[in-house]
């Protein structure tokens, strides 16, 4: 502690420790202090894409969460960010589908027509289809057949006969399970063999009539597309040789996942390197490499040659920086044969000398881009184009490397190992940091499970922030499930979010309109208001310590969500006059920049608001304020028409307030304005959208028509039991115990009361007694009858 005798000033003591950054490094596998090279600034390479499909929900999460990570650093905890990312625009997929689309666009012009000769070559496809694909699924033939002619046999089960009894067994639902656990493509490669066995026997029909159309070559054609991609790029690869060809496909896909990326809000990097544009630097690395030992190349024909990356003298070999060693990421995974493969691409070479090593440059074959090089034409391999465009970049030690988790191995480990080996250091990247797998209700997505799902058809159904939201709710580099149940809980978050400040927003307005040194001679910082900036203090220092602690985005969700809920408990427990309305501003701006630092903000960001801004259509900053004000102005102007119109008419003020209604339950509903009367008569305004009104309209008048519904009916029925209560007075007292109301007696005096029964015997006295009381209630129902009549009510 430093103190100053002169001021008696000391430096104070900390109740709490500011938080340090600490980051999940795959290389420790743990969480660690995160110290750039150079103060405040952070070097980053990412790997992007390789640029040959559309992007899906996998991409989505990558590049998402690294996009919030940068967003933290950067707008959050203060760090100047230089991120850096490639887009592969060489690859074996790249070349493939380009080779493929080209070849199966100038077999379509070939064939304009349906002709036996197009129909042949169908066949001929699909029969190499199916042999590379699902023959080996048909059961072998019987041994009979097979001992009599066993090339007939064989021939039978690789092509007709076999796809007939493979056909057969697909019919069982469990024999596919099984072929599908087998056989990953099983379904896809299913389906494209019937497709197009099924446009094969209508190409035959249709020949058969005579109709050579263009439809029905298009028809054959369009259903044999993956058949005939094989074929032809078994047949004819080797006469495209055209650069532009694979040029066309990656441009086109860059520029689709660019547009991805836009639409979800993910910023583009400070600086993108193409591998396309950085071959002659590759050269030279590879020659660095070469150069320190640690490479070969082979001898695969006098005019190209591959170059192989040499792990076993890699691997524990001295260096300036101390000892290398290879796969460091994922130790475990040395060797994974199956991983190496898929590394080394389809159009994988051939010449190495362990199966641990992989191609630095591969020679061209026909049919593949080349760039020349001291071992003849060729392209570079996977790995080595990051190692040289991230060292050409950002040099010979990065603060962090980043992507995706399945590129930990080989990719990455390889990247790791030729850098390494170039410039002769131990720890090329201090940071690699790897965003966790995505899965779909439960499953890995992959398109033959149908669980495929591309950014576009994902925007179509949530929007960009509710993805983000989604993202944000996971632990970055775990493993998450993308179901539904989790996007009821995004859509639970956004509308809290949505209602705090939608309230907040209206109360703010309110204050504002009573002017900026309005006072009513209170402060409002009673103790509840007290305790409300209290707890926004709290959730500031603990969001910040989420941030840190590894950019815990679901705990800093969190307790923006539970400072959301204790302002609101602040706002509705307080009187309208009590409330302290810069308080609740405070959390609303608060919050707001919170979740605009994440990347949920929509619209322009404008200082001190007070949301995220809503979540607009595309391009909808370019409306003008006269279109927004327009339909306000509309609804206003109409109003004070209408307002004049009934002042002149002395109209009464119940139509006076049926036009206030009116405007409240309609114009303004259509507008997307609630207005809330309040105790005081000044209506509170919130902005909330046009649907969601309408629909709590809706659900109002349904239950004001269902009350009246109700009340209708009860009135019905008490009409209807008055007039049998009235039915009943119609007679009138005198003839009431005569024929032919009634047959029980035979004499009657002057009242019409009997004197004798049916037989003549003279009516009792009690009796009597009981029937002059009758008649004593019946002149009452009469009196009441015939004043119903009188009045209408009866006929
Ligand atoms: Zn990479």
């Amino acid at each position: 502690m430093s103190s100053n005798s002169a001021s008696h000033w000391t430096v104070p003591e900390p109740r709490e420790a500011a938080p340090e950054l600490k980051v999940y490094n795959t290389f420790t596998r743990s969480k660690v202090p995160f110290v750039p090279q150079r103060g405040r600034l952070v070097t980053w390479y990412n790997c992007g894409p390789t640029v040959y499909d559309a992007s899906h929900m996998g991409h989505a999460r990558n590049y998402v969460t690294q996009d919030v990570i940068r967003r933290i650093l950067r707008d959050y905890l203060g760090y100047d960010v230089h991120f850096v990312m490639n887009v592969t625009d060489i690859d074996d997929k790249i070349i493939m589908r380009a080779r493929q689309e080209h070849l199966l666009a100038q077999f379509r012009a070939q064939h304009p027509e349906l002709t036996s000769a197009l129909l042949k070559t169908v066949q001929e496809a699909w029969t190499a289809f199916f042999g590379q694909t699902l023959a080996s699924l048909a059961p072998p033939a019987p041994p009979m057949e097979e001992a009599a002619d066993p090339a007939e046999a064989a021939r039978q089960r690789s092509g007709e006969g076999g796809w007939e009894q493979v056909a057969r067994l697909a019919q069982n639902e469990a024999w596919r399970t099984e072929a599908s656990q087998s056989m990953p493509k099983f379904s896809l490669w299913l389906k494209a063999l019937q497709q197009s066995r099924d446009a094969q026997v209508a190409a035959a029909v249709a020949l058969g009539a005579g109709d050579a159309s263009a439809a029905q070559a298009a028809q054959l054609i369009d259903a044999s597309i993956d058949v005939l991609s094989a074929h032809l790029d078994t047949t004819l690869a080797h006469t495209v040789s055209d650069p532009a060809v694979f040029r066309e496909l990656a441009a086109r896909w860059e520029a689709a996942f660019f547009d991805d990326m836009r639409r979800l809000h993910v910023e583009p990097p400070t600086m993108l390197t193409r591998v396309s544009e950085y071959v002659p630097e590759i050269v030279q690395f590879i020659e660095g490499i070469l150069k320190n030992g640690y490479a070969y190349v082979d001898e695969a024909s006098p005019e190209s040659k591959n170059v192989w990356f040499a792990t076993s003298a890699f691997d524990g070999s001295a260096c300036p920086g101390g000892v290398h060693s290879y796969a460091k990421l994922a130790p475990w995974s040395k060797g994974n044969r199956e991983l190496l493969e898929e590394g080394e691409g389809a159009l994988a070479a051939k010449g190495k000398r362990s199966a641990a090593d992989f191609a630095l440059w591969k020679r061209a074959k026909p049919g593949e881009p080349s760039w020349p090089s001291p071992w003849g034409p060729g392209r570079p391999g996977w790995h080595i184009e990051c190692s040289v465009m991230a060292s050409e970049v950002l040099g010979s030690e990065i603060d962090v490397h980043s992507g995706g988790v399945d590129l930990m191995f080989p990719h990455h480990d390889n990247e790791l190992a030729q850098s390494e080996a170039f410039h002769g250091c131990t720890q090329w990247i201090h940071y690699f940091l790897h965003t966790g797998h995505l899965h779909i209700e439960g499953l890995k997505m992959s398109k033959s499970l149908k669980n495929f799902i591309s950014i576009d058809e994902a925007l179509s159904r949530f929007t960009a922030r509710q993805l983000r939201l989604s993202f944000l709710l996971q632990t970055w580099h775990a493993k998450m499930d993308f179901r539904e149940s989790l996007m009821a809980e995004v859509r639970a978050a956004e509308s809290s979010f949505n209602n705090f400040f939608a309230a907040v927003v209206a109360l703010d307005r309110e204050a504002r309109a009573r002017g900026a040194a309005f006072s009513d001679g209170q402060h409002h910082y009673g103790a509840e208001a007290q305790a409300l900036a209290h707890q926004l203090e709290d959730a500031q220092c603990a969001f910040r310590a989420a941030m840190c602690d590894n950019f815990d985005t679901p705990r800093g969700l969190e307790i923006l969500l539970q400072l959301v809920s204790k302002a609101n408990v602040y706002e509705r427990s307080s009187s309208r006059d009590m409330l302290n309305v810069t308080v609740l501003r405070n959390v609303a701006q608060y919050v707001a920049s919170m979740l605009r630092m994440l990347g949920l903000g929509e619209g322009p960001v404008v200082e001190g608001s007070l949301t995220w801004g809503h979540a607009t259509t595309e391009d909808s900053s370019a409306v003008n304020r006269d279109d927004i004000a327009a339909p306000f102005v509309r609804v206003l102007s109409s109003f004070r028409d209408r307002v004049r119109q009934l002042a002149r008419s002395n109209a009464p003020a119940k139509e006076l307030l049926q036009l206030a209604d009116t405007l409240r339950d309609m114009d303004l509903v259509e507008l997307g304005v609630a207005l809330e009367d309040q105790e005081d008569g000044q209506a509170l305004f919130k902005f909330v959208p046009a649907e969601q009104l309408r629909a709590a309209r809706a659900e109002r008048e349904r239950a004001q028509a269902e009350k009246a519904e109700r009340k209708a009916a009860a009135a019905a029925a008490a009409a209807a039991k008055r007039l049998e209560q009235l039915e009943k007075g119609r007679v009138a007292p005198n003839d009431m115990f005569q024929p032919p109301h009634c047959d029980q007696y035979s004499a009657w005096d002057e009242l019409g009361l009997p004197t004798a029964d049916k037989e003549g015997e003279a009516v009792a006295k009690k009796r009597r007694k009981n029937l002059e009381k009758e008649r004593e209630r019946q002149i009452k129902l009469h009196e009441a009858f015939l004043a119903a009549r009188e009045a209408g009510e009866i006929s």
